[in-house]
């Protein structure tokens, strides 16, 4: 599932691409990824500059030049791309929105979705968001604060999108890795200095996936040579069996209320 550095990275791609731009044509072939019905859909977007593209947590906000938001979630498996219908992917598409040349591919939304909303909506439907890792606001005193008296493993805490937005299964491993702490320890038993070093490795790791593109393969568009390149830089997820790169041990993966936990025992502690 796309976290907090694959969104923003499609969000700073996104901006390039289409923000001043006017949807021309809309097509919707799974009206289940849609809140409203295609006719009110076709209505409210059509036509429509838009103005720019915003990113909370894992969702992004497409802001409409009539105040509608489009709200995007891909959830499992969900991508977009950028281009034309000759160089995107081979795959079912459920959204397309037409900027005249190319066109914005909507794909994988199982579960995903896009969904319209004013901006009264979009304030309910994030209200339950906590902050964003990555802000200046989100500072060791007030992470320090939130994991007070908190209990529960350190994994479900990290991936709790009301404790701190945007970060998964992927992310939460590679911090943990990263600080070298298990993730499967409890939240109240970490020392301050640990609590601290998991703070630094959360900016750090979601900072250097960003800077690489994040860990979705499939290119954004053409020639896109950005998006993805952390998938190969990824520590402990998905790489169970593998040689730890730290110290030579085993990668262990678990699963911990019916979440995947990957992490190396030599080195996290
Ligand atoms: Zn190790």
């Amino acid at each position: 599932m796309p976290e907090l550095p694959e969104m923003e990275n499609y969000r700073l791609l996104l901006n390039q691409k289409i923000s001043g731009h006017v949807i021309k044509d809309i097509e919707i072939n799974r009206i289940k990824s849609i809140n409203v019905a295609p006719e009110d859909f076709q209505e409210k977007v059509l036509s429509q500059k838009v103005v720019n593209i915003e990113r909370k947590a894992k969702h992004l906000l497409f802001h409409l030049e009539n105040g509608y938001i489009l709200l995007l979630h891909l959830m499992l498996g969900g991508l977009m791309y950028y281009g034309s219908d000759d160089d995107k992917p081979k795959r079912t598409i459920q959204i397309q929105l037409s900027f005249g040349g190319e066109t914005l591919f909507f794909i994988g939304l199982r579960l995903g979705y896009l969904h319209l909303y004013d901006e009264q909506g979009i304030k309910q439907e994030l209200s339950h968001l906590g902050p964003e890792p990555l802000e200046q606001a989100f500072t060791l005193d007030l992470f320090l604060k939130m994991i007070e008296k908190k209990r529960g493993r350190l994994k479900a805490k990290l991936v709790d999108q009301q404790f701190i937005s945007g970060i998964g299964n992927c992310y939460s491993d590679e911090i943990c890795y990263h600080a070298r702490i298990l993730p499967i320890r409890e939240i109240s038993e970490l020392t301050q200095g640990e609590a601290a070093q998991i703070y630094r490795s959360i900016k750090e790791v979601l900072q250097d996936a960003l800077k690489h593109g994040g860990y979705i393969e499939t290119p954004f568009f053409k020639d896109d040579a950005l998006t993805g390149g952390f998938d190969s830089l990824c520590k402990v997820y998905d790489r169970e069996g593998e040689t730890c790169l730290r110290c030579g041990s085993k990668i262990k993966k678990e699963i911990i209320s019916s979440r995947k936990v990957f992490y190396c025992t030599g080195c996290q502690k």
